[in-house]
């Protein structure tokens, strides 16, 4: 498919959530869209579109920005359902890393395009990918095809005793690898694609490369990122600190990889010195409480951590420690965590919606181009119904998306100013394809890999 941008659309009548500066909320409103931006946005009756704008019906709707989920890994989608009840570190040597060692070319097309398939339905527009160490041209592949706006990039792991022969790479071969698929893909799509170095996480990694890839991304002036986990299990926290003889964050800090550009997952586990660090140097927290409750990994001090200036953003994670790719109920888990330990107003609902959407945007680098509704910004955009039956009624438009609505209630999403579902309906992916697909992927991948049972 080519890359084309729509013709004009006047999104009518609705309320629009504008998530803009002034966190303006615009009662019967309207959103222009041409080309690939958005050109106007206010009253309905203040907005005027070119002649022969197609006019969407938005009236009882919601109109809000297109919700960012910044840390997901659409190559383990495949893997839904089939890693319950486990901690972290048996998570990955029991079942995930074989499972992504016995990947090929054609099961990551279909891990990709379920887990994309899933986040338009639910209204993700954007998102911020780690694969695995392979294949991982099938996944830009698969966002160039379906429209989605994907920063990603090979998961990086030269280090490691219990990791399976797939994975484990030499530090040449992952940095070299790594610097070739950004090569091809950042900026690629009129920049819809992007490139993240993505070392897996400080106990997969040597400190070679590490440092090279921080080097690399301090040395880049083209938005190139880093993505990483760090600080998720406290045998994860104890193993870094033994190895470097300092804090997770600290410790990838010295390495040069926590910086303006980095996107650090979970930071469950940091102290009040390591929150001080994130706020200071720009680094993204990507908060992913689903993942988090359900390894057993704990509760992340978000609070404490926008508290100190930090950067925000919310995630999904990976299908099989949630087991969805769904914003609504991550936003909804972000909210209710902090309420037992810090009070009900701890984490109100337009906090979290901000973390969805400008929270994702600043920390993709990505601030002057999505995140808000406002004219000059890419067309990325999500009409929901509020009106349906879990969530009615009530009028108290950040209530009522954070806490009642769910992925189902999206109606319409656009990325770039393109449809990319629409009554419900996905116009780049065949769902019942995509399913029957990943099926039979899934069990040649199965009879493949080696998880030890
Ligand atoms: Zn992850």
């Amino acid at each position: 498919m080519t890359e084309r941008s729509a013709g004009a659309t006047l999104v009518r009548g609705g309320t629009v959530i504008t998530m803009d500066d002034a966190r303006r909320v615009i009662p019967d409103g309207a959103v222009v869209i041409e080309g690939s931006r958005i050109t106007a946005v206010g009253r309905r009756d203040e907005v005027t579109a070119p002649a022969g704008a197609a006019v969407l019906d938005a009236r009882g709707r919601y109109v809000i920005p297109g919700l960012i989920q910044a840390h997901l890994h659409l190559c383990q989608t495949l893997f839904r359902n089939l890693a319950d009840d486990l901690e972290l570190l048996d998570w990955l040597k029991l079942r995930i890393w074989p499972f992504e060692a016995a990947h090929d070319a054609g099961s990551m097309r279909s891990a990709a395009e379920l887990g994309i398939a899933e986040l338009l339905r639910g209204g993700t527009t954007a998102l911020l990918d780690m694969g695995t160490v392979g294949h991982y041209d099938v996944v830009f592949e698969a966002a160039e095809r379906t429209g989605i706006r994907l920063t990603g990039g090979k998961a990086m792991m030269d280090l490691g005793d219990d990791v399976p022969r797939g994975l484990r790479e030499s530090t040449r071969a992952s940095v070299d690898e790594s610097v070739a698929l950004a090569q091809r893909w950042h900026g690629k799509a009129d920049g819809r694609l992007r490139y993240a170095f993505c070392p897996r996480f400080a106990l997969s990694c040597t400190d070679d490369l590490l440092r090279e890839v921080g080097s690399l991304v301090a040395g880049a002036n083209d938005g190139v990122m880093m993505h990483t986990h760090a600080s998720e299990n406290r045998t994860e926290c104890r193993l870094v600190r033994e190895r470097f003889g300092r804090e997770n964050i600290h410790a990838l800090h010295e390495l040069g990889l926590v910086g303006d550009r980095a996107g650090l997952a979970h930071c469950v586990w940091v102290d009040e010195s390591e929150r001080a660090l994130l706020a200071q140097t720009g680094a993204a927290v990507l908060h992913c409480p689903g993942s988090n409750l359900k390894l057993a990994s704990g509760i992340a001090p978000i609070p404490e951590l926008m508290e100190a200036g930090a950067t925000v953003a919310i995630g999904a994670d990976g299908a099989p420690c949630n087991n969805n790719l769904d914003a609504f109920g991550e936003m909804r888990l972000a909210a209710l965590i902090q309420k037992p330990r810090l009070g009900p107003r701890a984490m109100p609902a337009r906090t979290v919606l901000e973390l969805a959407t400008r929270g994702g945007a600043a920390a993709l680098g990505l601030d002057a181009e999505i995140g808000s509704l406002e004219a000059g910004k890419r067309a990325d955009l999500v009409v929901l119904d509020p009106g349906r039956i879990a969530s009615f009624p009530g009028d108290e438009p950040y209530g009522r998306v954070v806490y009642s609505v769910s992925a189902d209630q999206v109606e319409h999403v656009f990325v770039d100013g393109r449809p990319l579902l629409r009554d419900g309906r996905l116009l780049t992916l065949d769902e019942d394809e995509v399913m029957t697909r990943a099926g039979s992927d899934l069990a040649r991948v199965l009879s493949r890999a080696d998880t030890g049972t």
